[in-house]
C-alpha cells in the first residue's frame, strides 16, 4: 500500500474512532443479547427432538407390526382349529382321534402363546406412546417459546440492522486507514476486553479502561505523541483527551 505515513497522533486519533465506531457496535450486539445464541440452541434442540421422535414412532410402528404378526399367527391357529375340529366328525379310530386332539391342544395353546404376546407388545407399546407424546409436548413447547424468540430477535435486528450496516462499513473504512500491525494488536485488546474497549482516553489522570492512575511522566509523554504508549495495567492504548479536543473544536 502506497499510504503516506500517518503521524503518530493522526494514527491514535484513527484508532480512537475506530473505537468508538466498534463500541457502537457492540452496543447492538449487548441489545441482542443471548438471544441469537439462545435461537440457534434451540433450533438445534428441536431438531435433536423431531430426531427423537421419528426414532420412538417407528419404534412404536415395528410393535404394530410384531401384533399384526401375532394376530395372523392366531387366525391361522384358529383356522386350523375348525379344520380339525371338522376331521374329528370323520375319526376313524382312536389313533386318530388322539392325534386330532393333540393337534387341537397345540393350536390352543399357539392361541394363548399369540394372545399373551399381544398382551407384552400392547404394555410396550402404550410406555412408548407415553414417552413419544410426552417428547411431542414438549416439542410443541420449544416451538412456541423459539417462536417468540425468533420475533423478539427479528423486531431487534430489524431495528438495528441500518445503523449495523452502517456503522459495519464505518468500521471497514477506519480500518483501512490504519496499518494492519497496529489492527492487529487492537483487536487483540479488544478481544481481551468484555467491554470491548481498545482505546481509551486518560481521564482525571486516570486510563479510561481500567481507572488505575496514569503516572504524570507518561501523561506528559502522550502530550507529545511521540509513540503509541499502553496502559502498564492494562495493556490498553492510551489517548490524551487533549488531541481528541482538538478534532472536536476542528469539527466544530
Ligand atoms: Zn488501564
Amino acid at each position: 500500500m502506497a499510504k503516506t505515513e500517518l503521524t503518530i497522533e493522526e494514527k491514535l486519533k484513527a484508532l480512537y474512532k475506530l473505537q468508538l465506531v466498534d463500541s457502537e457496535l457492540d452496543k447492538i450486539q449487548i441489545l441482542r443479547g443471548e438471544l441469537p445464541m439462545e435461537v440457534k440452541d434451540l433450533e438445534d434442540e428441536i431438531v435433536g427432538m423431531e430426531t427423537r421422535i421419528g426414532r420412538l414412532e417407528s419404534g412404536i410402528n415395528e410393535i404394530d407390526q410384531e401384533i399384526s404378526g401375532y394376530q395372523g399367527a392366531i387366525k391361522d391357529a384358529q383356522a386350523l382349529m375348525v379344520k380339525y375340529k371338522k376331521q374329528m366328525d370323520d375319526v376313524r379310530n382312536d389313533r386318530e382321534f388322539k392325534a386330532l386332539t393333540k393337534e387341537l391342544e397345540d393350536q390352543e395353546l399357539d392361541v394363548k402363546l399369540a394372545e399373551k404376546r399381544i398382551r407384552d407388545s400392547d404394555k410396550k407399546k402404550e410406555t412408548r406412546v407415553a414417552v413419544l407424546d410426552g417428547v411431542k409436548k414438549k416439542l410443541e413447547d420449544m416451538k412456541s417459546v423459539l417462536e417468540v424468540k425468533q420475533s423478539e430477535l427479528a423486531k431487534i435486528i430489524e431495528k438495528t440492522e441500518k445503523d449495523e450496516a452502517k456503522l459495519q462499513k464505518a468500521s471497514e473504512k477506519a480500518k483501512k486507514s490504519i496499518e494492519a500491525r497496529l489492527i492487529k494488536s487492537y483487536t487483540k485488546i479488544r478481544n481481551n476486553y468484555r467491554n470491548g474497549l481498545a482505546v481509551v482516553a486518560v481521564e482525571r489522570d486516570a486510563c479510561g479502561g481500567c481507572f488505575n492512575k496514569v503516572p504524570a511522566q507518561i501523561q506528559l509523554e502522550l502530550s507529545l505523541t511521540k509513540k503509541i504508549i499502553a496502559c502498564e495495567h492494562c495493556g490498553r492504548i492510551l489517548v490524551d483527551p487533549e488531541i481528541l479536543e482538538k478534532k472536536k473544536a476542528a469539527k466544530a
